[in-house]
Order: structure tokens, then C-alpha cells, then sequence
């Protein structure tokens, strides 16, 4: 499934040019244009999903590209560390209130470096529950929600 008016399927087709670290039939991943960081990777599905919700799985070959999109995540990761960087975060942006800015699911490998203390666009705690209660709120809320996802999917469990 290509998109047209989609920067990363542009890429993906070669209309775009981009700086490829790694390409298969399933999965691109090139240099960040706006890197975070030197070395800032964007590993993504070569099937347009816009977010990590919509990938199906009930299609075996779109499983293949996420499952295999997820592996190339940890091999760039693993690949930063073996000599490159000393830390890497992993990120990905569901939705504009998210800051995904590009409507086609990636993942941002971000290497760092030593001594820094960058942070990656977050306050840590900024979210404090207002007591336990709600916490446990949250908890149940969640819990329940993969709960029910993972038994009407029947993947794993
Ligand atoms: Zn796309």
C-alpha cells in the first residue's frame, strides 16, 4: 500500500532521495534529515500505515514488514552501540498531538553520545497521577484494553 502524497513512500520509491543505512523488500531506514543527533535513524515499513494502531494482523505479509521494521530497530540500536554510541532512545509518534509530523509509521533511533544530558523532548513526572487511585485508574484502564486487544487478535497469549 503506497501513498502518493507521502513523503517516506516518495523515499521509499526513489523519487525522494534519501542517506540508506538499510533496505529490504519490508523495510527502509535512512538518516534523519532534521537529526536529533548525529547518526539520527528513521527505520520505516515500506507498507504506508499512518500509525503503529493501524497495522493489520490478519495480513501475514504486513506482520512480516512491522515484525521485521521492529528487528531493524534493534539491529540500527545495536549497530550505534557497537562503537558508534554510547546510548541510543527509541522513539515513535502516533498522531500530530504525538509529533508525528509525517503521517507514515517510523521509528527514530537516536543515538547519544557521551556526557550528554539531552533529553528527548519530554518532562519526566510532568504527568503525576493526582494520587493512587487514579493511578490504579489508569492501570485497570490499560491493563483491560490489552487484555481484550490481545485475546480478539490471537497472536500471542
Ligand atoms: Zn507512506
Amino acid at each position: 500500500m503506497k501513498d502518493a502524497n507521502c513523503v517516506f513512500c516518495r523515499i521509499i520509491d526513489g523519487s525522494i532521495p534519501s542517506v540508506k543505512v538499510y533496505e529490504s523488500d519490508n523495510v527502509i531506514a535512512f538518516l534523519d534529515i532534521n537529526p536529533m543527533e548525529k547518526g539520527h535513524v528513521l527505520v520505516v515499513p515500506k507498507q504506508h500505515w499512518r500509525t503503529i494502531s493501524d497495522v493489520p494482523v490478519d495480513a501475514p505479509d504486513a506482520v512480516r514488514c512491522a515484525e521485521e521494521a521492529m528487528y531493524i530497530v534493534r539491529v540500527t540500536a545495536k549497530a550505534l552501540g557497537e562503537g558508534l554510541a554510547d546510548g541510543t532512545n527509541i522513539l515513535q509518534a502516533n498522531g500530530a498531538c504525538a509529533g508525528q509530523t509525517v503521517p507514515h509509521l517510523h521509528f527514530h533511533v537516536i543515538p547519544r553520545y557521551g556526557g550528554e544530558t539531552l533529553q528527548p523532548g519530554w518532562e519526566s513526572g510532568a504527568g503525576k497521577y493526582k494520587d493512587d487511585d487514579e493511578r490504579d485508574s489508569y492501570a485497570t484502564r490499560i491493563a483491560d484494553g490489552i487484555k481484550k486487544i490481545v485475546e480478539s487478535e490471537g497472536i500471542f497469549g
